[in-house]
């Protein structure tokens, strides 16, 4: 199990998510969910529900 770095939730995968950051010094890479990948949430919106 892994934690995402948003939601602090214990899930079972999480997907690399690149923070866009103003300064080109400071990049952060998060581990995010599915709940809180913005391209996971696309994909959900995407297939209607
Ligand atoms: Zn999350």
């Amino acid at each position: 199990m892994v934690d995402c770095d948003n939601c602090n939730d214990e899930v079972g995968h999480v997907w690399k998510h690149r923070r866009p950051t103003e300064t080109m010094t400071y990049r952060r890479e998060e581990h995010l969910c599915a709940g809180c990948h913005p391209r996971m949430r696309e994909g959900l919106s995407q297939r209607g529900a």
